[in-house]
């Protein structure tokens, strides 16, 4: 009798033939990439202006069905600037999972601002706004029209879902709360370019989202990341204090404040005009992944393979089994698959078990502490061609 973590290498190695290291994920280039990259050097202008940026940021915000896309130098970068055009201020509060990649949590804290952890639902793997209204009522009180943490006094200005391995949060219900009390929603939208709930793409919710285009994510500008936004005059001001805010002048040196050196170099969008167009076949391979590992773990006792919700369409940009604990070890199963060549992860660390976050306020956190045994993502590269799946 086979034990699961064999059993879940035969499947993996099943699908990733001829790879004796299967890596969790990786980039996928051609010629595309590189006639792109070729034509910015070729030109000269690889640095901070340059045809590229433009183009880039002009496709993203289409590809997301907003009027405008920012593209800075990461993810973080992102959510950082995102936060702060959102209204975000020293000594504030914002709601965020705590089960996350602790680049939300940075972010917040960039801003002198203050994460507050809140519990995820088993549906998306993002927060749960049930928990979350039942979380405000119990600690939160309204006074001059905020909301406050009767706790600890401070102001709860905004709340940050994060779309886990591409899987939209229940965003009617999340709207709802955050109308009810007065929150800003700004997205973490890193890991889900190209999923859509209920037919709208992810990041276009909340006043402001923030993407990334780091090398393990669905598309890869190298490092990167976008703001995206409705807002037109939120998206002036984000490009502005991204790059230097400095006041447009043929020679002189006029900054109106303390801004930031966050802009995409031109090269970097090269590659992301390129990856963009081929985001839609990334998006159909890995949906064919799902299938195939569906079948495959469908005969494996005591293993899920995590499934988008009806409401959604998920990027499935990263596959997802959920264990049984009482059958299965996690960390075993982590241990044994590494030894076989089997890139597996667990998903991350809840932020609040994480030394700068440890004294954080936070919420009731037990399904996230239920998930954190249980969850493992294996290999999903996007495969070439579609019927290699
Ligand atoms: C990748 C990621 C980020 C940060 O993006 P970088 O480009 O690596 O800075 C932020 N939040 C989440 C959830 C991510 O997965």
């Amino acid at each position: 009798m086979s034990t699961v973590w064999q059993d879940i290498a035969q499947n993996v190695k099943g699908i990733y033939r001829d790879q004796t290291v299967i890596p969790l994920h990786e980039p996928t280039f051609d010629a595309l990439e590189l006639e792109y990259v070729t034509d910015c050097i070729q030109s000269g202008w690889v640095s901070s202006v340059g045809k590229y940026v433009d183009q880039f940021e002009q496709r993203l915000a289409d590809y997301v069905g907003v009027r405008r896309a920012v593209a800075v130098v990461n993810g973080t970068a992102a959510l950082h600037i995102a936060l702060k055009i959102a209204g975000v201020r020293a000594n504030d509060e914002v709601f965020m999972p705590a089960l996350t990649f602790v680049a939300t949590a940075n972010a917040i804290t960039y801003l002198q601002a203050v994460p507050h952890f809140v519990d995820v639902s088993t549906n998306t793997l993002g927060i749960d706004p049930v928990k979350l209204a039942e979380h405000i009522r119990r600690i939160g009180e309204q006074r001059d029209g905020c909301l406050v943490n009767k706790q600890t006094g401070r102001i709860i200005r905004a709340v940050v879902p994060m779309h886990t391995f591409g899987h939209p949060v229940e965003l009617d219900a999340l709207l709802d709360v955050c109308q009810e009390y007065g929150l800003v929603m700004v997205e973490d939208a890193a890991e889900s370019l190209g999923s859509h709930y209920k037919g709208k793409h992810t990041g276009g919710f909340g006043l402001v989202g923030a993407l990334s285009f780091n090398g393990n994510k669905i598309i890869t500008t190298g490092g990167g990341g976008a703001i995206v936004t409705d807002d037109v005059q939120l998206a002036d001001y984000a490009k502005h204090i991204t790059t230097t805010a400095k006041i447009p002048h043929r020679w002189e040196y006029q900054h109106d404040e303390a801004g930031f050196n966050y802009r995409m170099p031109n090269i970097n969008a090269a590659l992301g005009c390129a990856q963009l167009e081929k985001l839609p076949e990334f998006l159909s391979s890995k949906r064919a992944l799902t299938e195939k590992y569906r079948s495959l773990f469908h005969k494996v006792e005591g293993v899920d393979l995590f499934i988008e919700a009806p409401y959604n369409s998920s990027n499935y940009w990263l596959q997802t089994l959920l264990l049984d604990e009482q059958l299965h070890d996690r960390d075993e199963v982590l241990k044994q698959l590494h030894a076989t060549g089997v890139m597996a992860r667990p998903i991350w660390t809840p932020l609040d078990e994480l030394a700068p976050y440890a004294d954080c306020p936070k919420a009731d956190l037990s399904v996230t502490h239920q998930l954190k045994r249980q969850i493992i993502n294996i290999p999903s590269t996007p495969l070439k061609g579609d019927s290699n799946v």
